[in-house]
């Protein structure tokens, strides 16, 4: 059980209403640090519930401060996930290399979590305290002198003092705010497609397999109720779809599949006829600033370091950290606040996007025969590079 905020909350000044766009990693812990500095929260979210799926999240270093000072470690703690087995695969299914991941043995310093149960933990953190408002959208917003004027997509009207922007990598307040278009993208060259279900049974619980062929990849995570089916895939370009339109991404995984081996039959038809997956361009968010007036992104919104990096979560919550410690400190100066928080995670930020730009397209997907030997000579020798 987390203990509520709503008591100390009635010793804390009012600091006004603030909104905040987005109820995932970064918006749940954006909306529990402004709770308990005494502003009004009001979480929208686009979606009737909390968008689930997705491979497990991992904790470690600042995360685990963070969620500390949140009072919501040992329930975390409580959700580790055992430590994996982790093997490349050939097409006749025989193991290129393999190795042990960290995970609940090591779990003072880097554990792994499902990606639901930290949504459901974050949520019950906040739900008694804030404001949230599930199939809601922002359509416009304005800044007047002392505040900010939002308009959701039902036509109410909001005055609130912040807006911070955690709607992730296609942001809907980075568009109102900053411009749309795909100014800020910088994509990697490929797509990934993620669906969890019920136990497949293709590999025993507790480990990773991954078979590669040039240009794409097939992943399956085993757990002992469920299975990660996972696919990425180069492209040259991005390619026009609709990311709306499930059955087209159906089809597209299934032209860039259909004709692999080794599992992946099996893969696509355990997530066939199902539109409830993850499925996006492989890209970073590179922009100049990170907020502008009262308005500030958090997490995916304002610094995507894409899927390669297997740090999103991770970020998105230090980030939510981050911005609640600066406006601590500069209570009465948002301005202040915003620049501090840049300042101080920006670099560890760009840190993470050099490194995933760097190695991380070639690691998950090979772009060729010669790329492909040379990764595989790698993993024999045990120098696994994931
Ligand atoms: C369903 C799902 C599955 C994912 N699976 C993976 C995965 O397998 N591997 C991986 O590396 N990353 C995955 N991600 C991305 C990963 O969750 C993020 O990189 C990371 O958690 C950063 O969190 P975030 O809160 O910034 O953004 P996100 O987790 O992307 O959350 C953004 C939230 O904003 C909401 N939103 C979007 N538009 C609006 C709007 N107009 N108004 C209000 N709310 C809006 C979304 O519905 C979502 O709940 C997934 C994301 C989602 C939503």
């Amino acid at each position: 059980m987390v203990p509520s905020t709503r008591n100390t909350l009635e010793l804390l000044p009012d600091r006004g209403a603030v909104l905040i766009s987005g109820a995932s990693f970064a918006g749940l812990a954006t909306a529990y640090g402004l709770n308990r500095l005494g502003y009004r929260v009001t979480l929208i979210e686009a979606a009737q519930g909390l968008r689930r799926g997705g491979t497990p999240v991992d904790i470690e270093g600042e995360t685990i401060d963070i969620l500390k000072r949140m009072g919501l470690v040992d329930r975390v703690r409580a959700r580790a996930l055992p430590s994996r087995r982790f093997a490349f695969k050939n097409a006749d299914d025989s193991t290129l290399g393999s190795m042990g991941v960290s995970g609940d043995q090591a779990s003072e310093v880097r554990y792994e979590i499902h990606r639901d149960d930290l949504l459901d933990i974050l949520f019950d953190a906040v739900a008694d305290d804030v404001e949230l408002l599930f199939g809601r959208s922002m359509t416009g917003l304005e800044e007047r002198g002392d505040g900010v004027e939002v308009t959701l997509d039902n036509g109410e009207r909001r005055d609130v003092a912040l807006v911070v922007g955690c709607d992730g990598n296609r942001s809907n307040t980075r568009r109102l705010v900053f411009g749309g278009g795909d100014q800020f993208t910088y994509f990697m060259g490929g797509y990934f497609f993620l669906k969890v279900v019920p136990d497949t049974g293709l590999l025993p619980a507790d480990t990773t397999e991954v078979f590669r062929t040039p240009g794409r990849m097939a992943m399956l995570n085993g757990y002992d109720d469920r299975t990660d089916i996972g696919f990425g895939f180069r492209t040259e370009s991005e390619i026009a779809y609709d990311y709306r339109d499930r059955a087209q991404q159906h089809q597209l995984i299934e032209e860039q599949f259909g004709e692999l081996g080794w599992k992946v039959p099996a893969m696509l038809a355990s997530v066939a006829g199902d539109d409830d997956f993850y499925f996006d361009r492989i890209n970073q968010i590179r922009m100049p600033c990170w907020s502008r007036g009262r308005v500030v992104l958090v997490g995916d919104a304002g610094y995507c370091v894409s899927p390669l990096a297997g740090l999103g979560g991770s970020m998105a919550i230090i980030g939510a950290g981050r911005l609640a410690s600066a406006l601590e400190r500069y209570p009465d100066n948002h301005a202040s606040a915003f620049r501090h928080y840049e300042d101080g995670l920006r670099p560890f930020v760009e840190e993470i996007q050099e490194r995933a730009a760097s190695e991380g397209m070639s690691t998950m997907c090979p772009a060729d025969e010669a790329e492909l030997a040379e990764r595989d000579r790698e993993i024999a020798a045990g120098d696994m590079g994931w």
